[in-house]
């Protein structure tokens, strides 16, 4: 048995998983990114700088191999921003749009679209603090999942600057020492720690109590006011619909300004299927030059559980020519016939078992096969071949006399 919370992709799923991951190709070339792909292990030291020591990912969710200080990531942005700032990319392009495609490792309670080895498409865009570009990645977001045809609803936050923030920060505690004793274990802990935290806390009770908050979006320094506005008349002059929501602060420290979630009613507790924001000060924290940036990253499994919801079927890859050999002279005909066909970039299956022509062409409309080609044994002596169309059951004969370059290349234009 596999690991819990680690899965194994098995081929009826995998044309789901190639959906995803093709569409979101598309679409991040349409919007310019280019792809980028780091190590899975980094040293434990560049999570706990980038995404924050009191944070759950870095407190309790992290695969860390202790004798050694590396471990899995847990997420793309940190390992991206390393390789952005090792490889001097800023040099390159003042701005960057990367994307990268893989495993992230999390120790949690596996659930419906929670696993601990579970995958991302990331996207980020480093280089500029244009609120432009932060409504662009929302909009290119909602364009991907609109075109995979999955409903979300976009909520968005500011969760400010260290200008702005300390100040807010002071307010919610006064906020949350009125109401210390109704607040749940994680929450009091957390209110010394990391108090935005408390705003986001599951727990039924707590979300009572924090129902009457202030909101940080009420007290933004002017800069992050601003730019806060503009992302917003972004969003509408693309016709991307969107929600405010004062609660969101997500599970990471880097966040700056713009934050940003997709959020699905038909995953159950799992509802975020993309998350994402705004670090301006983080490529500089991580020793790189002081350069702002922007990413989100949406989850895989959770996406190709919504595909499967709603029953969306892809044919897998359909075989054009089934090459049935029938006796040994013919089946041996028949293995580099099909070696020939398959560089002619024919998709071919075979038997190998020396079956009848009965099970051969059983096995052919298991294999969804468009054409069969039958070769019998005096057939082959007298040079020619039977070939079937399996949808209209239409037959006809193939000479064979050639060599498997000309039969290939007659069989191409039969077989179009
Ligand atoms: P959640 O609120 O569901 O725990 P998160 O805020 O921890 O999500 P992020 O770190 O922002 O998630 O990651 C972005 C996306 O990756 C999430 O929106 C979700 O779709 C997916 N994701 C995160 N953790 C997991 C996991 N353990 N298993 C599957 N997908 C995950
Ligand atoms: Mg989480």
């Amino acid at each position: 048995m596999a690991l819990n919370g680690f899965k194994d992709i098995v081929p009826s799923e995998v044309e789901l998983w190639r959906k995803v991951e093709n569409t979101g190709r598309d679409i991040f070339s349409r919007f310019n990114f280019s792809e980028i792909r780091m190590p899975i292990l980094e040293k434990t030291e560049l999570f706990a700088r980038s995404i924050g020591e009191a944070t759950d990912i870095v407190e309790k969710e992290m695969y860390t191999f202790v004798d050694k200080q590396i471990t899995m990531r847990p997420e793309a942005t940190a390992s991206l921003l390393r390789a952005y700032i090792q490889h001097g990319l800023y040099v390159q392009k003042p701005v960057q749009r990367l994307f990268t495609i893989g495993p992230m490792f999390r120790h949690e309670r596996p659930q419906k679209g929670r696993l601990r080895q579970f995958h991302q498409m990331d996207i980020e865009v480093l280089g500029t603090p244009n609120p432009r570009v932060d409504a662009e990645l929302m909009a290119m977001g909602a364009m991907l999942l609109e075109e995979l045809g999955i409903p979300v609803s976009l909520e968005m936050n500011s969760l400010g600057c260290p200008v702005c923030r300390p100040g807010f920060r002071e307010i919610l505690l006064t906020f949350i020492a009125d109401r210390k004793n109704e607040l749940c274990d994680d929450c009091n802990r957390r209110s010394t720690t990391n108090p935005l935290r408390v705003l986001d806390c599951k727990n039924p009770k707590c979300r009572e109590q924090v129902e009457e908050a202030p909101s940080i979006q009420k007290h933004l320094c002017n800069d992050c006011d601003d730019h806060f506005a503009s992302v917003q008349k972004g969003l509408d002059s693309l016709n991307v619909q969107y929600s405010l929501n004062k609660f969101m602060v997500r599970g990471l420290d880097y966040y700056t300004r713009t934050t940003f979630e997709f959020i699905t009613s038909d995953l159950g507790a799992q509802a975020a299927v993309g998350a994402g924001g705004r670090y301006d000060g983080l490529v500089e924290k991580l020793g790189g030059p002081k350069v702002p940036g922007i990413g989100f990253a949406l989850g895989m499994e959770r996406l190709v559980l919504l595909l499967q919801q709603q029953e969306v079927k892809i044919d897998s890859a359909k075989v054009d020519l089934f090459v049935a050999g029938l006796g040994e002279k013919a089946s041996e005909f028949a293995f580099s016939l099909a070696h020939t066909l398959r560089q002619n970039s024919l998709n071919i299956a075979m038997d190998y078992e020396g079956r009848s022509l009965k099970s051969q062409m059983k096995q052919a409309n298991k294999l969804n096969a468009r054409f069969v080609l039958i070769i019998g044994e005096n057939e082959l002596e007298q040079g020619h071949a039977v070939l079937k169309n399996m949808q209209t059951q239409e037959q006809q004969d193939i000479e064979i006399h050639s060599d498997n370059k000309e039969i290939a290349s007659s069989l191409l234009l039969r077989c179009q």
